[in-house]
């Protein structure tokens, strides 16, 4: 039987780089291994890998396994799971973590039955039971009003993991690592999906998963017009804006700004959430900021309840006055 050792992450290369839910999940990595006392690996699958295997390193990994094919060029289901599976049974890792990204969503579940293990998707907390070197696996469970730990006695265990849920390591040039490349056979054959055009999000300013000031916006914004006055109050803050589900259902909004249990995740520092009435499936997106400001009519909002500041009334009243407020404190 194989023995299990090693803590993998299956990193993600855009544009020859490593996108930034890889460095995090080094980081977090990193740390579990150093508990376990074993290697960081990091596996990387692609047509052109770039400065990516290098940059692994920097951020962490001992071991970086290469896949390059010109079958790779595009994330393809087929593929992948196959060169995944095929990384797997060679180098046996105790675990695998993989990003909650849109191929990490993809990839883990297939892969997982692939080999038949168990799998914990979106965690926001991992860590090691020292008796057993079980992966313990905390993810927010009934749409974000609890949390869950799990752990499972079948190896490798596997674990998509929430944007911002870990921090990256500074990265460090001289770090010393092996880079080792793996051949996998493919055959086109078996490829069941043709990738016809790439269309890639434009984003005016800063993403919004990155951005640590999220103005975001609900049903009670009223249209796309109230929009245009979140996105001042986020361009004096240097940050993004953002929705709730129902402003993109009506297009006031791009699809791409829905934050929440169906949207995105994320984690800024300060999250302004204007006539939001904080669902729990809206909350399961953005529990994760540090501080949240809530604005809204009703004063029995459940959104009050999650927000650390909070300003009842009309919106369109308070916002103009709120964003004079913090031009004249920014401008010092
Ligand atoms: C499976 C599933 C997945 C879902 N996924 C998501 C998701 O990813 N993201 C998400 O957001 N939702 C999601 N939802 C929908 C979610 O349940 C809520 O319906 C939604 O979040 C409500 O959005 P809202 O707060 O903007 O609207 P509402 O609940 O209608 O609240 C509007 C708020 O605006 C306030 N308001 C109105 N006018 C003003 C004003 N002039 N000034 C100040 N305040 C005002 C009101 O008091 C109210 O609190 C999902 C639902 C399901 C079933």
């Amino acid at each position: 039987m194989a023995e299990y050792k090693g803590v993998m992450v299956y990193g993600e290369v855009m544009d020859g780089k490593l996108i930034s839910i890889t460095t995090e999940l080094l980081g977090g990595g990193r740390r579990l291994a150093d508990e376990l006392k074993e290697d960081l690996i990091c596996i990387l699958a692609g047509d052109k890998l770039g400065e990516a295997p290098k940059q692994a390193i920097a951020y962490g990994a001992d071991k970086v396994y290469t896949v390059e094919d010109a079958l790779l060029k595009d994330y393809q289901t087929d593929s992948y799971v196959t060169v995944m599976e095929k990384v797997i049974k060679d180098i046996s890792p105790r675990m695998l973590l993989l990003g909650q990204t849109a191929v990490g969503r993809d990839l883990a579940p297939r892969l997982a039955f692939r080999l038949g293990i168990s799998l914990s998707m979106d965690c926001i907390e991992l860590s090691i039971d020292p008796g057993t070197k079980q992966l313990q696996q905390t993810r927010p469970v009934y749409g974000g009003n609890a949390r869950a730990t799990f752990t499972s006695d079948i190896s490798p265990q596997i674990v998509t993991v929430r944007q911002k849920a870990m921090s990256p390591l500074p990265p460090d040039e001289s770090r010393k690592g092996e880079i080792a490349p793996i051949k996998v056979e493919l055959d086109p054959a078996k490829i069941r999906t043709k990738v016809l055009e790439t269309v890639k999000e434009e984003v005016a300013g800063v993403k919004l998963e990155d951005a640590q000031s999220i103005v975001a916006g609900g049903r009670g914004i009223g249209g796309p017009d109230g929009f245009k006055q979140l996105e001042e109050l986020a361009k004096i803050l240097k940050g993004a804006v953002g929705a709730s589900r129902p402003p993109s259902d009506n297009k006031w909004v791009p699809e791409s700004w829905q934050i929440g249990l169906t949207g995105k995740i994320v984690t800024p520092e300060l999250y302004i959430a204007v006539a939001i009435s904080g669902a729990s499936q809206h909350l399961a997106g953005c529990s994760g900021a540090k501080n949240i400001i809530a604005i809204n009519k009703d004063p029995e909002a459940n959104i009050f309840k999650e927000a650390r500041f909070g300003a009842v009334g009309d919106w369109k009243q308070i916002l103009p006055a709120f964003a004079d407020k913090v031009k004249e404190l920014l401008a010092g």
